[in-house]
């Protein structure tokens, strides 16, 4: 009787059998889990190493209370490459730690009505046992708490740092204020005019003094060496460039005509286009331009219609783009006066000029600026063509179409400029204006100083002191970390928390010895993520931050060798972290000019084809899965279902396939583990008969699949997918050889087969490629194993030689697989040369093919 029938009758009734070959997930996983935690160095870095250093990294994550799918995803991507390196020989560190500093915490603490510290460290314990029981592979040696004080500790100490270089400042600024938050936001968490957090809470502007990095001072370099990252994704190093925003182009002061105040009589304009300002038929402001203030003073209508423009401004973030608003705006009654010809222009106030883009002014130029030409039709504004097509001087070109938008034509009715090209007179234009001083050139960009202030209790406090003599003063080094108090009551609204404990805001100035008050205002929680994966290489260090020299051996001239994380990450973490990077290079304290090498992003799990989440009631827990199929199918399905950077549509049917297939491979070893048979370690011999060569040949192949996937394009989904192919083979040779087989397979290469595939599968299910290794009697750890090798001669199809007939006549020989199919022999004999040249330009009245013996083309 075949074996597999046996198997099936067996199932669940023969408990107490010695030769119970059932998969069960739990009982193997919780032995090896045992194993594992007693080895506390199992996964340890060594600090020095003749092996090749490999430092992978998956983003850490925010310590909510419980892993959800995504988590799983991502480390199951970092876990599958560390395990491969490992087994390559490599000198890995891969750690985890916790992004625990942040408002969730606080808004959680309150509705649970427990301290945010105990809350997260309740919640990291908890998320730390998940990570555990799925076997993903961390240091943890080397675990990184932001919210606790020896690592905030390094935050303020990078804020002094950056402070004594002018990079951290403090000014009175507008500021986006979330309600619901109720707190500042950086630009960069404003999504759609709405808080990133809040996706419906609609951000307000508020003036409040803050405290800003002046990431700015990088924005050249994090721009241009965006160009030194191919191994980032490309989608990734756009959305930086368009955040980063560069523009070259020029200022142009127009005059306020008429003005009485001459200091405050000055529009600036930036315009990228220069060489049309002849053509400039209004100047247009921004609602929240200062100078609107001033006309509005003493005119309630045109307020009133500025107050509209403003809510149109706001009602258009709400629905998303703001670059779709209907166009409005109001004619002030004003004129500014165009530098370059001495014009009066109109000033209007318009509702998509936006304050913080540019310095919030435009000059208007319709003929050639699509929403300008758009503007002024509406409001019948004139329109001047002062662009014309490059060509014959002596033959006037044809006017063109309007907006005519080229920067590659030639000025006309642009008094000494007339007749130069776009490009000289854009450059001739920018010289006068710096020579007479009401402009110059210049490059702006979109991305703004960092603000980090945050009026919230749960992150690290600014080290900052107010004295009433000495102004601002940083807290002493030795005096850090300024510690966050415990028992504030974070209930109350407005303001920051810390202003209410006058044990924390009272002390003493370091500089005076008098009295001063502390800086209340917490940092942004991205500044403890900017630089945490530093710490991982250094992390008990009570001295500094981290070690030079330890973090130049992991980090190297290019940073972390592979990083992997959700793409929403694109801009702010990863914005942040490389400018903190430049700045810790100009520091001094490293080397590298960027955080990470490579960088990976998975995408998302989405369920019945939308985002997991508790109010659709789709949330899929890991813990319910591991519970049901095991750490091992749950890891596994998540690499399995798709490609790793695609959107990944949940089944639970698919995680049952995947324990369906682990139960295979398991059983297949209880039946063909025999490492006490003799011929069991003899070396796999020359001479194979078909069908055991056809096993090999797929082992070698699959082995080559699965290598170049880590290698190359990270398809996991395609290398579980060869190794369930072989694992088919293997069952399909056991059913022809109507036994074990064993008798099919000669034992030694039954042993090469088994082996291989625990190797292949360690990266992907790791609990069951232990128990694998074991039952096929393997010394030393499966962890360490040496990847195993493909050979190229024994991947390679037989191949066979078939005799080409055309009408019946012998005219030539292919080389085929021996397995070949009718068309691939047909497609062959085709387009081989000499039959080709043969058949062409004849009607094929039939082909007639004999599997593996000929082919005979009829022609006439
Ligand atoms: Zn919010
Ligand atoms: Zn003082």
């Amino acid at each position: 009787m075949p074996q597999e029938e046996k198997t099936l009758r067996a199932d669940g009734q023969n408990n107490d059998s010695l030769n119970d070959d059932r998969y069960n997930a739990q009982r193997i996983e919780s032995k090896w889990f045992d194993r594992w935690q007693q080895d506390a160095s199992l996964y340890a870095a060594e600090p020095h190493s003749t092996r090749q250093k490999f430092y992978v990294l998956e983003m850490l994550p925010y310590p909510s209370g419980a892993l959800h799918m995504g988590h799983v995803r991502n480390y199951a991507i970092g876990d599958a490459l560390a395990r491969y390196m490992w087994m390559n020989n490599y000198n890995v560190l891969h750690p985890m730690g916790w992004d625990s500093f942040g408002l969730p915490a606080e808004n959680a603490a309150i509705q649970n009505n427990t301290p945010p510290r105990e809350w997260t460290l309740r919640n990291i314990a908890a998320m730390k046992a998940q990570m555990k029981r799925l076997g993903f592979a961390y240091d943890w040696s080397r675990e990184v708490t932001t919210c606790l004080p020896d690592y905030y500790k390094w935050n303020q100490w990078f804020f002094i740092k950056l402070f004594e270089k002018g990079l951290a400042y403090r000014k009175k600024s507008r500021v986006n204020w979330c309600p619901k938050c109720a707190t500042v936001l950086a630009n960069e968490q404003v999504v759609d005019g709405c808080c990133w957090r809040h996706e419906d809470t609609l951000v307000e502007q508020r003036e409040l003094e803050q405290w800003f990095l002046r990431i700015t001072n990088y924005s050249e370099e994090l721009l241009r060496d965006l160009d030194r990252l191919p191994g980032w994704p490309e989608k990734v190093r756009t959305m930086q460039r368009n955040w980063i925003g560069r523009s070259e182009g020029t200022l142009v002061d127009f005059k306020l005509d008429g003005a009485t105040d001459p200091a405050n009589s000055t529009i600036s304009v930036f315009t990228t286009r220069v060489d049309t300002i002849y053509g400039a038929t209004s100047v247009q402001l921004a609602p929240q331009h200062p100078m609107v203030a001033r006309f509005t003073k003493n005119n309630d209508l045109l307020r009133a219609s500025v107050d509209q423009l403003i809510a149109e401004q706001r009602k258009a973030r709400e629905v998303g783009d703001i670059g779709e608003i209907e166009k409005h705006g109001v004619n002030t009654g004003r004129y500014a006066i165009n530098p370059y010809n001495g014009e009066k222009v109109p000033i209007w106030i318009a509702n998509y000029i936006l304050m913080d883009y540019g310095t919030g002014a435009i000059m208007s130029v319709p003929a050639h600026d699509e929403r300008d030409y758009e503007f002024a039709k509406k409001y019948k504004l004139n329109v001047r063509l002062v662009i014309l097509p490059a060509g014959d001087p002596e033959e006037p070109a044809v006017e063109p179409k309007l907006p005519f938008t080229t920067s590659e034509g030639m000025l006309v009715n642009s008094g000494p400029f007339s007749g130069q090209s776009c490009e000289a007179a854009s450059k001739a234009m920018s010289e006068l204006a710096e020579l007479k001083g009401f402009g110059k050139a210049t490059v702006t960009f979109r991305l703004k100083d960092w603000g980090i202030s945050r009026q919230r209790y749960w992150g690290t406090p600014i080290p900052m002191l107010y004295c009433e003599k000495d102004g601002i003063v940083a807290v002493p080094e030795k005096d850090l970390p300024v510690i966050l108090p415990e028992n504030v009551d974070i209930t109350l609204t407005g303001g920051s928390p810390l202003g209410r404990v006058p044990e924390f805001v009272n002390t003493t100035c370091p500089k005076c010895g008098g009295a001063a008050r502390r800086e209340t205002d917490t940092m942004d929680t991205f500044v403890d993520s900017s630089w945490y994966f530093y710490r991982y290489t250094d992390a008990s260090n009570d001295r500094a931050p981290f070690d030079g020299e330890k973090s130049g051996y992991w980090f190297g001239d290019h940073g972390i060798d592979q990083y992997i994380g959700g793409v929403e990450h694109a801009i702010l973490h990863l914005i942040y972290s490389r400018f903190w990077t430049k700045f810790m290079r100009d520091m001094g304290l490293i080397k590298n000019d960027e955080p990470a090498e490579r960088l990976f992003t998975q995408g998302m799990i989405i369920k019945g084809g939308a985002k997991m989440s508790k109010s659709l009631g789709n949330v899929v827990s890991p813990d319910d899965m591991v519970a049901r199929y095991g750490a091992d199918a749950t890891r596994m399905y998540t690499l399995f279902a798709t490609a790793p950077d695609r959107e990944l549509d949940w089944q639970d049917a698919g995680v049952e396939g995947i324990e369906r297939f682990l139960s295979r491979v398991y059983r297949f070893a209880v039946r063909n583990a025999r490492p006490d048979d003799p011929a069991w370690s003899q070396p796999v011999p020359a001479n194979l008969d078909t069908q055991a060569r056809g096993v090999q040949r797929k082992l070698h192949q699959t082995i080559k699949r699965v290598t170049d996937d880590f290698q190359g394009r990270w398809h996991f989904n395609t290398c579980i997918a060869a190794i369930m192919e072989l694992v088919n083979e293997l069952y399909a040779v056991s059913v022809v050889a109507g036994d074990s087989p064993a008798q099919a397979v000669p034992v030694p290469l039954l042993r090469e087969v088994q082996r291989t595939i625990a190797l292949l599968l360690a990266p992907f299910a790791p609990y069951l490629a232990h128990e694998l290794w074991e039952m096929l009697g393997e010394q030393g750890s499966l962890l360490r194993a040496p990847w195993p090798k493909y050979d190229p001669a024994l991947a390679k199809e037989d191949e066979i030689e078939i005799p080409v007939q055309v009408n019946g006549k012998l005219r030539g020989r292919i080389v085929v697989p021996a397995d070949a199919s009718e068309d691939v022999v047909r497609t062959n004999a085709q387009s081989d040369e000499k039959i080709a040249s043969m058949i062409s330009g004849k009607q094929i009245v039939k082909v007639i093919v004999v599997p593996g013996k000929l082919i005979n083309i009829v022609v006439k």
